[in-house]
């Protein structure tokens, strides 16, 4: 193995289990009769209806206006008639206010949808408003509105931009298989995104364990100065936002910061590719790459799925599910959502379903903790997970703040390696949720 390949201090080494889909070419979901739009699907305030029960809508047509400036529009992903609006099940947790249209097949594309133009005759601000009207969100995962995070305050400073094709989660490849497949989008699209904040710096991160995307995208940033693909070491978080600046830059995103106070804005490569789909075609975001996995489903693959398409569509096309489920995971093993229903949708910052069966699921009882240290050595923030654990199991949330709680990314490195088997992560992250709370309440007071 290279020496020299950029990385992160702390960290862990999960089992990748990327085999089962990482070599198999990209295929098209059917697409369903009925399709479930959420009206969130980011981090932000939802959006309000503009249709109605019963109107026809078409195919990229935009069905939900967002409600304030943290928000991002959502659209029909297929043409056809709305069926209802009502709550319907999230994959996010709980019922969310969601548009069903019953899909006519046709998939008529709606009048408005046009090419934007070449992007060497865009402004700035013109690639912000592409953002923004295409409802584009971070991909990853963290669905945070994109042309939010490329409007930042005038004392901060961007430089540079990195595209994550880290892909860290085991079991996950849909940036993967994005980047071997549509490697010129990814391209096309940090091209626009260095555009939009005036910066001639732009790294690809992609792990060293993805030797054919490295070389597609390679070759497809032939010719580009500006643009560097750097390898990274295969090792968990290292898609993290802080972990890929520092693996990248060598800077630091301060405790507490984002990463615009180190200069840089972090974007996944699916929303880079989305970004230059809606610059060239002007289809806003209506479907995406999805990983479909697990010892629980019977034939694995990489999908292209319209967003709002049932969990339980996308697993009949996959074959169905085997005997014996455990786990049914939105995401990845590490930091996925856990399912109770298959009859959730497929939204934009589904990267994948995961399917356990029981006996994958090395579930065994919590044990106390016999202080080995492993978890300190894993957190790759450099926090104590044992004393924060110990915090937050005796609701201490002082003492929990003082020890720099806030800063946990949530990532499961500490659950992963602890021997006791103790839920870390799990209790860190309620007790940071309570010292958030805490700060906002004071804010308001
Ligand atoms: S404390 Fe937070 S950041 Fe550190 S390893 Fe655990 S989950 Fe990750
Ligand atoms: S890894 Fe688990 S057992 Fe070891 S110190 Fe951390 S909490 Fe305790």
């Amino acid at each position: 193995m290279p020496m020299n390949l950029l990385t992160f201090k702390g960290g862990v080494h999960p089992p990748q289990n990327k085999h089962r889909t990482e070599g198999m070419p990209l295929n098209k979901a059917k697409v369903p009769g009925l399709i479930v739009i959420p009206l969130q699907q980011h981090i932000g305030a939802p959006c309000e209806p503009i249709v109605n029960v019963g109107e026809e809508v078409k195919l990229g047509q935009k069905i939900g206006e967002p409600k304030g400036f943290v928000s991002a529009p959502v659209h029909s992903s297929v043409s056809g008639k709305v069926a209802a609006i009502e709550k319907r099940v999230h994959p996010g947790g709980g019922m969310v206010m969601s548009v069903v249209i019953e899909s006519d097949g046709l998939d008529t594309i709606d009048e408005s949808i046009k090419p934007q133009g070449k992007l060497e005759d865009l402004t700035a601000d013109q690639i912000k408003n592409i953002m923004r009207q295409a409802g584009l969100v971070g991909m990853g995962g963290a669905t945070f509105p994109a042309q939010v995070k490329f409007s930042p305050p005038p004392d901060k400073k961007i430089d540079t931009i990195i595209l994550n094709g880290a892909e860290c989660e085991p079991y996950l490849t849909s940036d993967h298989r994005l980047m071997v497949e549509k490697s010129e989008d990814v391209v096309n699209g940090i091209k626009a995104m260095m555009k939009a904040v005036n910066v001639d710096k732009g790294y690809i991160a992609i792990e060293e364990n993805k030797p054919d995307a490295i070389k597609a995208v390679t070759q497809a940033a032939k010719g580009e100065e500006n643009i560097k693909v750097v390898t990274l070491r295969a090792k968990y978080p290292q898609g993290a936002e802080k972990q890929l600046i520092k693996a990248c830059t060598g800077r630091e995103v301060p405790s507490g910061g984002l990463p615009m106070d180190s200069g840089v804005i972090v974007n996944n490569v699916g929303t880079a590719a989305a970004l230059a789909c809606a610059i060239e075609t002007g289809m806003p975001l209506v479907e995406r790459i999805v990983t479909i996995t697990g010892s629980g489903i019977k034939e694995p693959q990489n999908l292209l799925v319209r967003i709002g398409t049932p969990f339980a569509d996308v697993i009949e096309q996959c074959g169905g599910l085997e005997e014996n489920i455990g786990k049914i995971i939105q995401g990845g093993p590490m930091m996925g959502i856990a399912q109770y229903t298959i009859e959730v949708p497929v939204i934009k910052g589904t990267s994948g379903i995961l399917i356990l069966k029981e006996e994958d699921l090395g579930l065994t009882p919590e044990l106390p903790c016999i202080k080995c240290g492993k978890c300190v050595d894993a957190c790759p923030i450099g926090l104590m997970p044992t004393k924060l654990d110990g915090f937050a199991s005796k609701g201490m949330r002082r003492e929990a703040e003082e020890y720099n709680a806030v800063d946990c990314i949530e990532c499961g490195s500490c659950s992963f390696v602890c021997p006791a088997k103790r839920p870390l992560v799990e209790r860190i992250r309620l007790i940071k949720a309570d010292i958030l709370a805490e700060r906002r309440k004071a804010k308001q007071a």
